[in-house]
């Protein structure tokens, strides 16, 4: 986005004049009710009449919302404080005829909902996801902004945010456009504050701030402060450097507390991270963390051509999410095993969960990565009420994309010399991310093949495994760090994975999965299962101690209720699909020194 601001800066000497200029008031009226006051004055709007709106869409998020439910009391004024009509012309547009250039509105946002996505205001804080909080004017994108927060009376809290503040108040802030502030999440609130550096390779140091908001110790919070600390460095590790961040800091901006909906979101300089629990200063809290600061680099600055520049009015579609979001979700958890705050037990569960993901998830059998992140614009947080058939035709990008970024660490690491995923990525930061030019993915299949230096190689890696979607076989590469991944269910019957509802039947309440037992035989989400093998069927503990009795390969009838009609099927049963990874150790057998040497090399601390 660097590069954006940029060019909005060269088009505003263009085309218009610099006294375009949006600045914002926040204030809190009525705050014990979530509700803020927000005034935004548009300064020499280029268009006859000024449309304000609400944005549909959020950086980092990539469905579409209805950020405009929650603005009322809209009100538009002159320079002199004299009414103007406000014509409400679509739910989240609101037209102003102008007189001179200048409009004054105000209006009541109400926010209960503190998240990435949306914003909450309370006693205790307030929490704003910029486009959830601002209406912004049409044609007045490349605008300079500035905001200033008036703290509610009595309260003394500090500001947390990526934007660039004006003078020392603490309060007053600027973003260059309306790209920027917009991705500039700002959290108001008895913050503790934490700070460390990090110096690159050329001298240049940057500031990293944990502001946390949390019922905790200053102690705790230092603490806390310090293994977000080793995870900064072990990402800069991968990278060999960190991004020369704007205004030269970085800010995790988090809310651990019961009152926060889980979630975590990535922005060019900051992250939002909000966890529902009390603070404990677990090592199970960094995970969020460890993969919200990858995001720096990867989508960040190494960032898909398909976001942008990024659309406020409907979300934007994306091709590369698999790599976006996945190789993030693969280095989250890396990043946590070479920090030391998951065990290689841990890390081995994760990874099985990718490769279960990857070969036996309905969507990943019959899509492509690329295509799954096509469905982001529905399923990212997206709201609907209809039922959707994804456990048929959906694999979520995350560990969809994990699990590729896992096959292609484990080809580098075995089929080339001193080549691994760190490596690619290294490769794709200094091709695409630090010049920040977004990439597509013939662009990532090119950086594959001048890296590797093998063209087949990385054509064929993409066409089976990023545009195509065939299975891939991890266990003669995972064998080489002394891990041993088996179907270690494979003799056990199986009728396929469904959530149940017990009641006077037990009720399948979530579509059937192709492929499996019950699917086959016609059962599909809402039957009630009467009896399976004769004997009657309440609670799901009753499937699981029939199948007991049975073996793959068994026929075994299911008789159950479809909309009120009783109906009878032959269950023909299966060996449980689902795959695990142990180390060698686990299975009592002693690794290799070559094992223990590759395993190092991938898990081990790298920051010395
Ligand atoms: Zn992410």
């Amino acid at each position: 986005m660097k590069k954006l601001l940029l060019f909005s800066l060269c088009t505003s000497l263009i085309t218009t004049s610099f006294a375009q200029k949006l600045s914002y008031i926040v204030s809190f009226p009525n705050i014990i009710h979530h509700e803020a006051k927000i005034t935004v004055i548009a300064s020499d709007i280029p268009q006859k009449t000024a449309t304000f709106r609400m944005s549909r869409s959020s950086p980092g998020r990539y469905a579409t919302h209805e950020f405009g439910k929650n603005v009322y009391d809209v009100k538009a004024f002159d320079r002199t404080n004299k009414p103007l009509a406000v014509n409400r012309t679509d739910g989240d547009v609101y037209e102003v005829p102008r007189n001179d250039g200048y409009v004054k509105l105000e209006y009541t946002l109400y926010a209960n909902h503190p998240d990435g996505t949306y914003a909450g205001i309370d006693e205790t804080n307030a929490h704003f996801n910029m486009p959830a909080v601002f209406m912004w004017v049409k044609g007045m994108e490349n605008a300079p902004i500035d905001i200033n927060f008036e703290i509610p009376a009595g309260k003394t809290w500090t500001v947390a945010t990526q934007l660039k503040p004006i003078g020392t108040s603490g309060t007053l802030f600027s973003a260059p456009n309306l790209q920027y502030f917009m991705d500039s999440p700002t959290k108001l609130g008895e913050l503790i504050w934490k700070d460390w550096t990090i110096k690159n390779a050329n001298g240049k140091s940057y500031q990293f701030r944990l502001a946390l908001e949390a019922k905790t110790s200053d102690t705790a919070a230092a603490s806390f402060a310090k293994k977000v600390q080793t995870i900064t460095e072990e990402a800069q590790a991968v990278f060999g450097e960190v991004p020369a961040y704007d205004f030269g800091t970085y800010t995790f901006i988090s809310s651990i507390n019961p009152w926060v909906k889980g979630d975590g979101m990535e922005h060019r300089n900051s992250t939002m991270i909000s966890l529902p629990t009390n603070f404990d200063g677990g090592n199970y809290l960094l995970d969020v963390f460890s993969h919200e600061f990858f995001h720096c680099w990867n989508v960040e600055r190494i960032r898909p051509k398909t976001l942008e520049p990024f659309n406020f009015e409907k979300s934007n579609m994306s091709n590369e999410l698999w790599c976006a979001e996945g190789f993030t979700q693969y280095y989250g958890d890396l990043l946590m095993t070479r920090s030391g705050f998951q065990t290689v037990d841990e890390y081995m569960f994760a990874l099985a969960g990718l490769i279960n993901t990857k070969e036996n998830s309905a969507g990943a059998k019959r899509f492509s990565p690329a295509e799954m992140s096509r469905h982001a614009v529905f399923v990212d947080a997206g709201v609907a009420v209809d039922k959707s058939n994804y456990v048929n035709m959906y694999t979520s990008y995350y560990p969809y994309g994990g699990a590729i970024a896992l096959a292609l660490d484990l080809e580098l690491r075995s089929k080339f010399t001193n080549l691994t995923l760190d490596s690619y990525m290294t490769a794709l930061w200094k091709k695409f991310g630090k010049p920040e030019q977004p990439y597509t993915i013939p662009g990532l299949e090119g950086v594959l093949a001048d890296l590797t230096g093998d063209k087949q190689f990385a054509s064929t890696f993409f066409s089976k495994y990023v545009t195509g979607h065939e299975s891939f076989d991890y266990k003669p590469l995972l064998a080489k760090a002394g891990l041993i991944l088996k179907k270690a269910n494979e003799t056990k019957a199986w009728i396929g994975n469904v959530q149940y509802k017990e009641g006077n039947n037990l009720a399948i309440a979530s579509n059937t999965v192709i492929g499996s037992p019950l699917y086959n035989a016609g059962l599909d989400v809402d039957d009630q299962i009467i009896t399976l093998d004769g004997k009657p069927v309440k609670k799901q503990s009753d499937i699981e101690a029939i199948l007991k009795d049975h073996k793959p390969g068994d026929a075994i009838q299911v008789e159950y209720q479809h909309r009120g009609n009783n109906k009878t099927a032959t269950l023909s049963l299966i060996g449980n699909p689902a795959y695990s990874l142990v180390t060698v150790e686990k299975e009592g057998q002693t690794p290799t020194a070559d094992m223990l040497s590759f395993r190092n090399n991938w898990l081990g601390k790298k920051v010395k």
